[in-house]
C-alpha cells in the first residue's frame, strides 16, 4: 500500500530520520541543561553532545578544526550572516563588490539586493542554457573592490552542481573570499572544504533528515581566515559571530543526520540516482517530448526539473494534489504563484517556465511509489492536453 499524496519534494524538506529524532529527544527532556553552562552536570553533557557533533559536520566537509563550525537557525541565517558580515566589514572599507549568480536561493538575492541599497554593488552572473554558469565572466567580473563570490553548490530547483573546485581556485587566485551555499549538496555530493577553496560554507539540517530550524556555517580560520561583522548580538556563543543559547537537540540531531547521510553516501546516491532515473524514463515513454531543464551530467542524483509542452505546471499540480507532492520550483516563493526566476534566467521561454515541474526523490521513495507516480502524471497530462483545444494544438504544432 501506498501512503498518499506521495512525497517527491524532497529538495523542499525532509522528513526527520527515526533514529535522528530517538536522539533528539534525549535532549529535550534527559540531558536538557545549556550547554553554556559549565557549572554542572547537565550543562556539561549538553555542551559534550554539541562538541561531538560540531566535529562530525567538520570532519564529513574537511574542515582544519571543528571550531570553524558556528551553530545557527538554518541556511537562510548562514547566508545572511556572510553577505551582512562581509560587507558591513569591508563595504566601509570600499571593498564594496560581491559576486554571485542570478539563480542562487532567495535568501542570498534578496539580501544582495538590500545590500545594493545599502551601498554595495553586486554583479550577478547569469546561468547557460544548462544551467551553469560562465569562469571566464566570473573571471572578468572580479574587480580590485571585489570582496566575495558567493556561488552555491547545488541548485535548489535544477539540482545543478557548479563546479566549486575551479571557482574556489580563482578565487584564491585573487585572493578574494569564496562562500559555498551547499544545503542541497551535503550528504549527496562529496564536499572538501579545502580542495574547493572554500571561506565559508552555508548547511542545513531539514534538507538531510534532520530538524527544521538547525543549520551550520563553516568559517575558515586559516589559509586565509576569514573576518566578518556577527548579525546577532549578544552573549558571545559561536566565537561571537552567532550569540543565543545553543539549540543543543537541534544540535545533536543534526550532527547525527550528517553522520548517517555521509557515511552511507555512495549506496544511497546510488539508489536515488537509479530510481531517479527510471522515474524518467518512465515519463518520457509516455511523453517523448519531455523537455528536461538544466543539465543531466552534472546534477544531484535525486534531481528531476522537467516541463511538459502547453502544460502549466500549476493546474498540474492541482489536479494531482491527492495522489502526489510535488513542487514547481522553490517553496519560499510558492504562495504566490510566479513562474521560476532559475527558468527565466537560462533562457527559456515563457511556456517551458510555466510548465516546470520539479520532482526529487530520497531515502523514503520506493520504487511502487515511482510507478504510480509516473502513471498519475502521464495520464493528467494527457488528459490536459485532451480538455484543452489550445493546449492541444500547442502539442501537436510541437
Ligand atoms: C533550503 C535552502 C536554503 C534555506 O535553508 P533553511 O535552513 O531552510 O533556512 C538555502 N539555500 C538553499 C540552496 C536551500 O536549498
Amino acid at each position: 500500500m501506498i501512503k498518499k499524496p506521495v512525497y517527491l519534494d524532497y529538495h523542499s524538506t525532509t522528513p526527520v530520520d527515526p533514529q535522528v529524532l530517538k536522539l533528539m529527544i534525549k535532549y529535550f527532556t534527559e540531558d536538557y541543561g545549556n550547554p553554556g553552562s559549565r557549572t554542572h552536570e547537565y550543562g556539561i553533557r549538553a555542551e559534550q553532545a554539541v562538541e561531538k557533533a560540531r566535529g562530525e559536520i567538520s570532519k564529513y566537509i574537511n574542515a582544519q578544526s571543528s571550531k570553524e563550525i558556528i551553530f545557527l537557525s538554518g541556511a537562510t541565517e548562514a547566508n545572511n550572516l556572510v553577505l551582512f558580515g562581509i560587507a558591513t566589514k569591508f563595504g566601509a572599507e570600499g571593498k564594496n563588490h560581491i559576486i554571485t549568480s542570478s539563480i542562487e536561493h532567495k535568501s542570498i538575492l534578496d539580501t544582495t539586493e538590500e545590500l545594493k541599497k545599502r551601498g554595495m554593488t553586486v554583479t550577478y552572473l547569469n546561468p547557460n542554457n544548462e544551467g551553469l554558469i560562465n569562469l571566464d565572466e566570473l573571471e572578468r567580473s572580479i574587480t580590485p573592490k571585489t570582496c566575495l563570490i558567493s556561488i552555491m553548490h547545488a541548485n535548489n530547483e535544477i539540482g545543478v552542481l557548479n563546479p566549486i573546485e575551479e571557482i574556489g581556485r580563482i578565487a584564491q587566485k585573487n585572493t578574494i573570499f569564496f562562500h559555498c551555499d551547499a544545503s542541497q549538496s551535503l550528504g549527496k555530493v562529496a564536499i572538501d572544504v579545502q580542495k574547493a577553496g572554500i571561506s565559508l560554507l552555508s548547511l542545513s539540517a531539514h534538507k538531510i533528515y534532520g530538524p527544521k530550524g538547525i543549520g551550520a556555517l563553516y568559517v575558515r580560520q586559516k589559509n586565509p581566515r576569514v573576518v566578518l561583522n556577527p548579525i546577532i548580538y549578544g552573549g558571545g556563543q559561536e566565537r561571537g559571530l552567532r550569540s543565543g543559547t545553543l539549540a543543543a537537540p537541534l544540535i545533536v540531531a543534526f550532527g547525527e543526520a550528517v553522520k548517517m547521510a555521509c557515511t552511507s553516501m555512495n549506496k544511497e546516491t546510488e539508489k536515488l540516482r537509479k530510481l531517479r532515473d527510471y522515474f524518467l524514463a518512465g515519463l518520457r515513454k509516455h511523453h517523448k517530448d519531455l523537455l528536461v531543464n538544466g543539465t543531466m551530467a552534472s546534477r544531484l542524483p535525486n534531481n528531476l526539473n522537467i516541463s511538459f509542452r502547453g502544460i502549466d505546471s500549476e493546474a498540474l499540480m492541482l489536479l494531482l494534489r491527492e495522489d502526489l507532492a510535488l513542487s514547481n520550483g522553490s517553496a519560499c516563493t510558492s504562495t504566490t504563484w510566479k513562474s521560476s526566476y532559475v527558468l527565466e534566467a537560462m533562457g527559456y521561454d515563457e511556456e517551458r517556465c510555466k510548465g516546470a515541474l520539479r520532482l526529487s526523490v530520497g531515502r523514503y521513495t520506493s520504487k511502487e511509489e515511482i510507478d504510480f507516480a509516473i502513471e498519475r502524471i502521464a495520464k493528467t497530462v494527457s488528459r490536459l492536453r485532451e480538455l484543452s483545444p489550445i493546449q492541444k494544438s500547442l502539442s501537436l504544432v510541437r
